[in-house]
């Protein structure tokens, strides 16, 4: 035994081959053991010579290619024949992996070996079940469709499309379709990017390998396929797609894809495919209310096994509405802030903390028309004349606070602001959003007035 052992990650690399390969396929060829390793190089053992010409002539390529993806190295595999007698091999095994001594390839053991603990499914993620999902209004239609899918796979709901704008969990819930056929069934699940598909695709074209794509393809019981709108304008990606899912969808196989919109507003999209992925099943997933977003913020600090004081999960679903994956990343900023200072998060330290993600432009569609309404009602002005020409203090001082906010919260430059507020230059904008910096550092009560106006901003959407 020498220095390397890629036994574990070997392992591994079987655990995601078996997703891949038939049953059938993988049963008879992979009568592999693992024998030892060397330096980037992975010896297994076959039992005669023809089979190891057969696995080298039609796995050797795919088994190094998955080695690639899981270590992200070249490792090279070699078969060796020997005739078995199954029980001294793994003893050999065994002794072998507990005299192991540690090495630079312990690392890499250790990766291999957390690998092997995380995934049940190679492509699923393990926290993506259904236990983890927080039903409320906006979910439960697409909820109960997918749980009644994952227990009828093929019979149900076929096609089944989930859509919902970033962040609602469409990759979950189908992950958790995929978790709950692949544990209760043992169905084959494959779950892919539509963008990886694609590429996949391509390469099977360069490498004359199309073939082997559709069958793999094509012997799912569970394809599932995410985020179809990267498939606009790869036309040749979508005919193949289009003959994939008639395949799966004659032999009562079930196909689910999600999209970040309703299908009949994606463009450059074949009319064939367009009405495969309408037929069967449509849900949308929409954003969760506030009662929602604070159980799903509960169900989120469970799975971590940590405890925030109520106020500050208030503050956080008041604050972030319409994307559940910053809703999560908020509560991971706190964690991670109590992890390195030890300091407890009271409602000041959330405040201080979360400010920036409150203020991103990307978790509500705020318009800079939305904050010119908003302002102009809570200073009792006219909307025309926040957005007008006029030069009073009455009016400019609110408008500078618009132009702030504006430059605070969207993504509009200087220039673009000017447009809106009565078509002024962009040095106009800066000098305002100055004035009010300045202002900020003179009076702090400011601040609360527009931290107010943030919020009136964020409640106008929903
Ligand atoms: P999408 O695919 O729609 O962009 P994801 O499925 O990736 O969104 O979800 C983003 C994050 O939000 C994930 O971590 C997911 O677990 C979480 N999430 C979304 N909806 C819920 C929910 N209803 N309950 C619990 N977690 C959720
Ligand atoms: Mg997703």
């Amino acid at each position: 035994m020498g220095k390397w052992d890629y036994s574990i990650f070997w392992q591994e690399a079987l655990n995601q081959l078996k997703t891949e390969l038939t049953e059938q396929e993988f049963a008879m060829w992979f009568n592999m053991e693992y024998e030892n390793s060397q330096e980037s190089t992975v010896i297994v053992s076959v039992p005669s010579a023809f089979y190891r010409d057969q696995v080298i002539q039609r796995y050797q390529n795919l088994i190094e290619s998955v080695f690639y993806e899981l270590s992200g190295q070249k490792i090279t595999v070699e078969f060796e024949v020997k005739a078995r007698n199954k029980d001294l091999v793994s003893s050999e095994l065994k002794e072998n992996q507990e005299s192991r001594k540690t090495t630079k390839s312990e690392l890499f053991l250790k990766k291999g070996a957390e690998a092997v603990k995380r995934t049940e499914h190679a492509q699923l993620r393990k926290d993506y079940v259904f236990d983890n999902f927080v039903i409320g209004e906006n979910n439960s239609f697409a909820a109960n469709a997918a749980i009644a899918i994952a227990k009828n796979p093929g019979l149900a709901y076929n096609p089944c499309l989930i859509y919902g704008g970033v962040g609602l969990g469409k990759t979950h819930l189908m992950q958790a379709i995929g978790n709950l056929a692949w544990k209760e069934r043992g169905n084959k699940i494959i779950y892919i990017t539509a963008e990886n598909f694609t590429n996949e695709f391509v390469n099977a074209i360069r490498t004359q390998t199309t073939q082997k794509f559709k069958n793999k393809y094509r012997t799912a019981d569970v394809l599932l396929i995410d985020d179809i709108h990267f498939l606009q304008k790869k036309n040749e990606t979508q005919e193949e797609l289009f003959h994939t899912f008639n395949a799966l969808y004659d032999a009562n196989k079930q196909i689910i894809f999600t999209c970040d919109r309703p299908v009949s507003e994606l463009k450059n999209l074949s009319e064939r495919l367009r009405s495969r992925f309408e037929r069967g099943l449509n849900v949308d997933l929409l954003p969760p209310s506030y009662e929602t977003r604070c159980a799903i913020l509960a169900k989120k600090m469970e799975q971590r096994g940590v405890n925030i004081p109520k106020e500050v999960i208030d503050l956080i679903a008041k604050n972030i509405s319409s994307n559940v994956r910053d809703l999560e990343s908020s509560l991971t900023k706190l964690i991670a802030y109590f992890e390195l200072t030890k300091k407890p998060v009271t409602l000041e330290v959330a405040q201080q903390q979360l400010r920036d993600s409150f203020g991103s432009p990307r978790q509500n569609n705020v318009t800079v028309d939305i904050i010119q309404k908003v302002v102009a009602e809570y200073f009792s002005l006219s909307y025309s004349d926040l957005r007008g020409k006029k030069r009073t203090k009455a009016i400019s001082f609110p408008r500078q606070i618009a132009m702030y906010i504006a430059r605070e919260i969207t993504e509009y430059s200087t220039t673009e602001l000017g447009i809106e507020f009565g078509g002024r230059d962009h040095s106009t904008v800066m000098h305002g959003c100055q004035k009010i910096e300045e202002r900020l550092k003179a009076e702090p009560s400011l601040e609360t007035t527009i931290q107010k106006l943030n919020q009136l901003i964020k409640d106008y959407n929903s």
